[in-house]
């Protein structure tokens, strides 16, 4: 569900999240086409075109996504295989020759500090040119131990002219490419465009500004991103970009909440006991102290008349679900006012995946049989005449609640009286979408459900200012699961093991990391069915779910296995979320170490059930690959510590979604180490809302301009 519309600003010319903003249209240079700068020509400009890289413009902002060490600072002796080094040499030999393939292969030997290794570049015969014995290079990459000793293939390289020595610090900026295009093309661009548009950048901040935060200006901060000087101008350019990034995002949500909370017009849905007894009654089970402790803070926030923006975060398993359809009942009870009909405000829950979506109606259906609350559901996968019906009965006000996929934000989708709306399990739904769901007048009631513990700096910088609950235990009777690292010489013990499991009665998955849409992943866990079904499963059911199923043979499949028709379930990732099948407590990840640590988690979340402790066994598949992620999903540890992990792991950008294709990483992957920064930039941007809620002094317009090209279709926030 890549964010599209996180990722579409309103003006093209408005830079995605991250980027500098310097930069628009054909102000002063800035709009200079790529091509008619020295050394990058007509054919470089076409494949430059592809990465989105037309003018300085584009070029100035397109940042690396990382940098490497070119100091040459390593010694022979230093290198260890597949760790990235750098080092200084004197050139002793080059020799092309034509490989048995009939490929050119270029050879230079240098002579470096402690040894001499070997470069090597296949195809690029024409840099053999550039070399001569006696020259002193800096080579950066990753070298191997081959037959001859240490070599580099197609290493970075820096030419020291006579007399330079290296630097202690060089740094190399690291560039987001796309097929085809090499890393040399766009640093060449990125640079011929800095030396002809930098200074034409304008600056966002007012100067007042950058003195008194410490900030450096626009130009030097793009200089510094893409050809640091040293580690601490780096680190200073950096900075400057993450704190505008973060600021102009806090000022934005700001502004938005200012609207929302000028407007009031949220529904006022009173709880009273009577109401929360009514509503607690419906459930199976008595709420646990930490729901009933939610469920207060939820019916507080829901009679204030003024949206509720939380986010309640709970470990899976922790019974997120009952608290959203308490808020729900209390939506779907509250009558709109000045209306005389008996009309109520309708209730929306947002689920990732459609699986979900349906199992989520399964369960809402049960609760709520027999109470005339009408509850309808909008998938992708529903054939287009029921999804244009159940459109209309949203659109006409007839449904009450309801339970779709993110195809509810498909244009043509409109509620009648939008009351509350719930995001289940999608931390990557950011704002914006949220934004999208506030359709009408009003604004609807917002709870965001995550089980991942996303550290309150954080969602606070992707969600802004929002209240969160913590949902800290577990319903009564959860043990954690028995958690096992397989390795690759043990599998077949280890299915020894759950095929004994199965035989005592209970049920178990099996889950491949498949790509759900390519036939090679098809391919990848239809093999992996038949080994099984052939092998140590031989004994039992088996059914196969994916995700080129349609949805409704993959129901069938669910079905089948909930009742007890299959004794196993081979499953790609999709049964990732919130599926709940009380007797399945086993499950198997094959290829453990190509899921995230928080994906990890929320998969044995699946086999995590009262009474019967739940075990489950991750297959890695490389015994040399470094594993953090399996060890930490392996040591006896809660989710919320976990997935706090992840985030060192990943980096946060990833976790909360932001990241999104053709925008540098490197900013928001950072938050994490950032926490400070995020804090600053929250402040400030609430002092300046405060001194000045219309950035109305003349200083202020551009950054006013900024904000409004960026944020202001999304949120809301144009003039
Ligand atoms: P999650 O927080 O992961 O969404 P669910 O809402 O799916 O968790 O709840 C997991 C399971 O726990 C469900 O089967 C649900 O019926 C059960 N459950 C939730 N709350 C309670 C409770 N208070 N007592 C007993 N079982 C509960
Ligand atoms: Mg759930």
């Amino acid at each position: 569900m890549d964010a599209t519309t996180d990722g579409a600003p309103a003006d093209p010319a408005a830079p995605p999240h991250g980027k500098p903003d310097g930069a628009r249209g054909d102000e002063r240079g800035l709009g200079t086409p790529l091509e008619r700068l020295p050394g990058v020509g007509t054919s470089r400009a076409r494949g430059l075109a592809r990465l989105g890289l037309v003018t300085v413009a584009d070029a100035l902002v397109h940042f690396p996504r990382d940098y490497r060490d070119f100091s040459g600072v390593h010694a022979v002796s230093d290198l260890s295989p597949g760790e990235h080094a750098s080092l200084a040499g004197d050139v002793t030999a080059v020799q092309t020759r034509t490989t048995a393939a009939g490929r050119p292969l270029l050879t230079v030997r240098l002579a470096c500090r402690g040894g001499s290794v070997r470069a090597r570049w296949f195809n690029m015969p024409f840099l053999a040119r550039r070399f001569a014995v006696g020259m002193r290079v800096v080579i950066a990459g990753v070298p191997r131990r081959a037959a001859g000793g240490w070599e580099f293939a197609h290493p970075e390289i820096r030419w020291l002219s006579a007399g330079e020595v290296e630097h202690a610090a060089e740094w190399l900026a690291i560039y987001p490419l796309t097929e085809g295009v090499p890393q040399t093309h766009v640093r060449a661009a990125v640079q011929a465009a800095l030396a002809h548009g930098a200074d034409c950048a304008v600056e966002a901040f007012p100067a007042t500004m950058l003195a008194a935060k410490g900030l450096l200006p626009i130009a030097e901060a793009l200089r510094q991103i893409h050809l640091p000087a040293d580690r601490a101008r780096l680190d200073a350019a950096r900075r400057r970009f993450v704190y505008q990034e973060l600021f102009m995002l806090q000022l934005a949500l700001r502004i938005h909440r200012g609207r929302q909370q000028a407007r009031r017009a949220a529904p006022v849905s009173a709880v009273d006991a009577r109401l929360d007894h009514r509503i607690r009654a419906r459930f199976p089970f008595e709420f646990t102290a930490g729901q009933r402790r939610v469920a207060a803070e939820i019916a507080t926030d829901m009679a204030r008349g003024e949206p509720m923006n939380r986010l309640l975060q709970g470990d899976v398993g922790s019974g997120k679900t009952a608290l959203a359809v308490y808020a729900m009942l209390a939506t779907v009870a509250t009558r709109v006012p000045g209306d005389d009909s008996a009309a109520r405000y309708q209730a929306v829950l947002m689920a990732p995946t459609e699986l979900l979506a349906r199992q989520h109606t399964a369960t809402v259906g049960r609760l709520l049989a027999g109470s005339g609350v009408d509850i309808c559901l909008l998938v992708g996968g529903q054939p287009s005449r029921e999804r244009k019906a159940a459109a209309a009965r949203i659109a006409d006000g007839r449904a009450d609640i309801v339970i779709g996929t993110q195809a509810l934000l498909a244009s043509g989708v409109r509620f009648a009286r939008p009351g509350l709306v719930v995001i289940d399990e999608q931390h990557r739904f950011g704002v914006l979408q949220r934004a999208l769901l506030q359709q009408g007048d009003g604004d609807p009631h917002t709870l965001v459900m995550t089980a991942t513990p996303i550290p309150r700096t954080i969602a606070h910088a992707v969600y802004g200012d929002l209240d969160v609950s913590l949902l800290d235990e577990l319903p009564p009777g959860r043990k954690p699961v028995a958690t096992y690292r397989v390795e690759p010489g043990q599998a077949d013990d280890w299915w020894e093991f759950y095929a004994s499991k199965v035989r005592e009665g209970r049920q178990g998955y099996v889950i491949v990391p498949a790509v759900d849409d390519s036939p090679r992943g098809l391919a990848s866990i239809a093999s992996m069915f038949e080994q099984l079904a052939n092998g140590p499963l031989e004994a039992f059911r088996i059914g196969l779910v994916h995700g080129r199923l349609k949805a409704a043979e993959r129901e069938e499949v669910m079905d089948r296995f909930r009742s007890g028709d299959f004794d196993v379930l081979v499953a790609t990732s999709l049964v990732e979320v919130g599926i709940d099948v009380p007797r399945a407590t086993l499950m198997t990840i094959v290829d453990a170490e190509s899921f995230g640590l928080a994906q990890l988690h929320q998969l044995r979340g699946r086999v995590a059930r009262g009474g019967v402790r739940g075990i489950c066994g991750a297959i890695v598949d490389d015994p040399s690959a470094p594993r953090p992620r399996i060890d930490a999903f392996v040591a006896p540890t809660d989710g919320f510590r976990l997935a706090e992990q992840d985030l060192l792991l990943r980096g946060a950008g990833d976790l909360v979604g932001t990241r999104q294709s053709g925008a540098p990483p490197l900013f928001l992957a950072d938050l994490l180490r950032d926490t400070a920064l995020v804090a600053e930039a929250r402040g400030d941007a609430l002092d300046l809302f405060q001194r000045d809620p219309l950035l109305s002094d003349p200083s202020l317009g551009r950054l006013r301009e900024l904000i409004e090209n960026r944020w202001g279709a999304s949120l809301g926030l144009g003039r």
